[in-house]
C-alpha cells in the first residue's frame, strides 16, 4: 500500500480523460491485454470462465460485478438486474455461489431507501439459492451508512452476507466488534482509498499496526473471518495465531485479488488454508483498476508494456 501521497497522485491519474481512453482502448481487448491481469473479463460468461480456473487451482472465489457511484434510480436499478441476471448465470454454471457488490452501485448516493430495496431485491434471489453476498466498503464517507443498512437487513433476518472493515480507519476497531456482537463475518483489508487524516491513519506502519491487532480479535472473536490481504507478514501472523489459539483452517479464510500474488495463493492452499479470489468483472473496470495500479507503482510498467506491445 502506498502512503496517502501517492494515493492522492494516483486519485488525480484517476480522473484523467485521456488515460481512461487510453485505458479503454486497450485494455481489454485482447486475452493478453493488460487490464485483463486484474479483471476476468467484461461479460459474464469471461466472469464465470476465470471462476473455474480459479477453482481447479482449489481456491473459493467471489464474483464482482465492477460499478460504483452510479449518479441515477435508473442506473443503479439497472445494476441491480444486472446483478440478479449474474446470479442467475452463476447457479446455471454451478461454479460457488458467492457474490461482492458496492451499495453506490445500487443507488446509495442518489436515494438510500432506493439503495437498500435494490439490495433487498438481491438478497431475496440470492439467500434461498444458498449465495453469500459480501458488501464491499468504500470511502469513509459510506462507512456509517453501509453498517446501518447491513445491520438493519440483518435484523430482518438476511443473515447470509457480510460485511468490510478497513484497518486505515481509526473508529473500525470499534467496528469490529460492533459487528462480532452482531454475529456477523467480517473480510478485513487494509483500505484502498485516499483518505483524510481526520479518520484514517496517514502512516502505512500505523494501518498495518490497526491491521495485526484487528485481524487477531477477528480470528479469536470472530465469526468465520475472512483476512483479506497480501502481506506476507499479516498472513504468517494469522496463521501463528489461530495455530496458538487452537483455532483451526475452516474456521477463518484468506482472500486474495484476482492476479495479485497468484504464489502466496497457492503456498496457502498447498499449507492447507482456505483461499478465496475476488474476481471482478464487467465494463466499468476503470476505477478498479486504477486503484490496483495504485498499489503498487510497479505496476504502471506493466500497463506502460501492454499499451506499447497493443499500439504495435
Ligand atoms: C479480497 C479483497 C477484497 C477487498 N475489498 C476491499 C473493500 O471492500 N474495500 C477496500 O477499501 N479495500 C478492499 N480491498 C483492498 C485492500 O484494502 C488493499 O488496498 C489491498 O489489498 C492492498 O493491501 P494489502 O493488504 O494487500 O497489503 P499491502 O501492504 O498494500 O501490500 C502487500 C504486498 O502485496 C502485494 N500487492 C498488494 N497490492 C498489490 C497490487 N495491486 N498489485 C500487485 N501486488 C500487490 C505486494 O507484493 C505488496 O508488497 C480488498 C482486498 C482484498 C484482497
Amino acid at each position: 500500500m502506498l502512503d496517502s501521497a501517492s494515493k492522492a497522485l494516483f486519485h488525480l491519474v484517476a480522473q484523467s480523460g485521456t488515460l481512461k481512453k487510453l485505458a479503454s482502448r486497450y485494455g481489454m481487448r485482447r486475452t493478453a491485454s493488460f487490464a485483463r491481469r486484474f479483471i476476468a473479463g467484461e461479460n459474464v460468461a469471461e466472469a464465470i470462465e476465470a471462476a473455474r480456473a480459479v477453482q481447479a487451482r482449489g481456491m473459493l472465489i467471489s464474483l464482482d460485478l465492477l460499478g460504483e457511484s452510479v449518479t441515477t434510480l435508473a442506473a443503479a436499478d439497472a445494476a441491480t438486474r444486472q446483478y440478479l441476471d449474474v446470479i442467475e448465470a452463476i447457479i446455471a454454471s454451478g461454479i460457488e455461489r458467492n457474490l461482492s457488490l458496492k451499495l453506490t452501485q445500487l443507488g446509495l448516493d442518489v436515494d438510500k431507501a432506493s439503495a437498500v430495496d435494490n439490495l433487498r431485491k438481491i438478497l431475496e434471489r440470492a439467500g434461498p439459492a444458498g449465495f453469500f453476498v459480501r458488501i464491499d466498503m468504500e470511502q469513509s464517507a459510506y462507512t456509517e451508512v453501509t453498517l446501518e443498512i447491513f445491520e438493519t437487513l440483518w435484523g430482518h433476518g438476511y443473515r447470509q452476507m457480510g460485511v468490510v472493515l478497513q484497518s486505515s480507519l481509526y473508529r473500525s476497531e470499534q467496528d469490529l466488534a460492533r459487528v462480532n456482537a452482531l454475529g456477523a463475518r467480517v473480510r478485513l483489508v487494509k483500505g484502498a482509498y485516499k483518505e483524510p487524516k481526520s479518520v484514517a491513519y496517514p502512516k502505512k506502519e500505523d494501518v498495518d499496526a490497526a491491521y495485526a491487532r484487528m485481524l487477531k480479535v477477528l480470528i479469536t472473536d470472530g465469526h468465520y473471518g475472512a483476512i483479506g490481504t497480501h502481506d506476507p507478514a499479516m498472513i504468517e501472523l494469522a496463521r501463528d495465531w489461530a495455530r496458538a489459539h487452537a483455532i483451526t483452517p475452516d474456521r477463518f479464510e484468506f482472500q486474495m485479488l484476482y492476479g495479485v500474488r497468484r504464489d502466496l495463493q497457492t503456498m496457502l492452499v498447498n499449507a492447507g488454508y482456505r483461499v478465496r479470489v475476488y474476481i471482478p468483472f464487467g465494463r466499468e473496470w476503470f476505477p478498479y483498476f486504477m486503484r490496483r495500479l495504485g498499489e503498487r507503482p510497479a505496476n504502471i510498467m506493466f500497463v506502460i508494456r501492454g499499451v506499447l506491445r497493443e499500439r504495435r
